[in-house]
């Protein structure tokens, strides 16, 4: 018997979300079909790709509402934590909880994707059991505090499944069953796997420019690439309220670029960055042993 089957887990499985990601890849097979392709289609993939995970995901629900790494006009949170639910995974108030529980106790029993529970566990597998601590409404509601009781994110909170089923009818009105498959199914895989990639890839594989005493947390090319900027998560880990994830001049972030045009047209404020410290940046004719571990000033950018 698997440990997070034993009499003694927390942990129960849940077959709901299961069948749910089932049903999701394996509509997304449909993809596949030559008849389902046209390049406006494919065009809607990227686009919303694009739109629900950068926007969506990593500026609003991450960077935006869990980390508060800068401040927005009340009308563009709205916006783009609504684009952040068209993303499908949770409503916001779960999915900003469970990540701050990520945080506090990164790779530890106390967290709820630990990436010493294996690859696959972090990967998707802890979606499929539901957890007595992690899924305690209580306990969202503890840690999600500040935006536990707005009734927009409520709403969408108990919505986020119909919200994205009406998106697929005006898909289907718009396009047929091209744009549903493209832009519904065939999105949503790549996304998700994208965002599991950031708990368990960013956590095993890669480098590591800051020493952290409690986490597995890394730098993962590929996935900085796929999660828009995410896979830079070693920096993130060492600065969580960072609005900025690539720190060194190949971490391309692309969330970041995304920030910085909302600061340039006025609308993201009070911005706090992670800079890394120019003295510690080893010089390439240093004979470095050991990794080389940079330190890091948090900065506030002016308005
Ligand atoms: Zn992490
Ligand atoms: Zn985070």
């Amino acid at each position: 018997m698997n440990q997070s089957e034993s009499t003694a887990s927390p942990y129960n499985f849940n077959t709901e979300p299961f069948l749910f990601l089932v049903f999701i890849h394996i509509s997304a097979l449909f993809a596949f079909m030559p008849s389902l392709f046209s390049w406006t289609a494919f065009g809607l993939f990227i686009f919303l790709h694009w739109l629900t995970c950068s926007i969506g995901i990593c500026l609003a629900y991450h960077r935006f509402l869990t980390h508060r790494g800068f401040d927005l006009p009340k009308w563009l949170a709205y916006t783009v934590v609504f684009i952040g639910a068209l993303a499908c995974q949770n409503g916001p108030i779960k999915w900003v909880a469970q990540h701050r529980m990520h945080h506090a106790g990164s790779d530890t029993d106390d967290d709820p994707h630990s990436a010493a529970k294996g690859f696959w566990w972090s990967h998707f597998k802890w979606m499929c059991y539901e957890h007595k601590t992690f899924d305690d409404p209580n306990m969202i509601k503890q840690y999600a505090k500040d935006i536990a009781d707005d009734p927009f994110y409520n709403f969408l909170e108990k919505y986020f499944i119909q919200i994205q089923f009406a998106f697929g009818f005006i898909l289907l009105a718009i396009g047929g069953w091209s744009f549903v498959v493209w832009g519904i199914f065939a999105r949503l895989v790549l996304a998700y796997h994208g965002t599991w990639f950031v708990n368990s890839a960013a956590h095993m594989f890669g480098y590591k420019n800051f020493k952290l005493d409690k986490d597995l947390s890394t730098n993962c090319w590929w996935v900085g690439l796929l999660a828009y900027g995410e896979g830079w998560h070693n920096n993130h880990h060492a600065f969580p309220k960072s609005a900025r994830h690539g720190l060194r001049p190949w971490e391309i972030d692309m969330t970041w670029m995304a920030i910085s045009f909302l600061k340039m047209l006025g609308l993201a404020k009070n911005i706090k960055i992670a800079q890394i410290d120019p003295k510690t940046e080893p010089e390439p004719s240093d004979k470095v042993e050991k990794d080389p571990f940079f330190t890091a000033t948090m900065v506030r950018q002016a308005a």
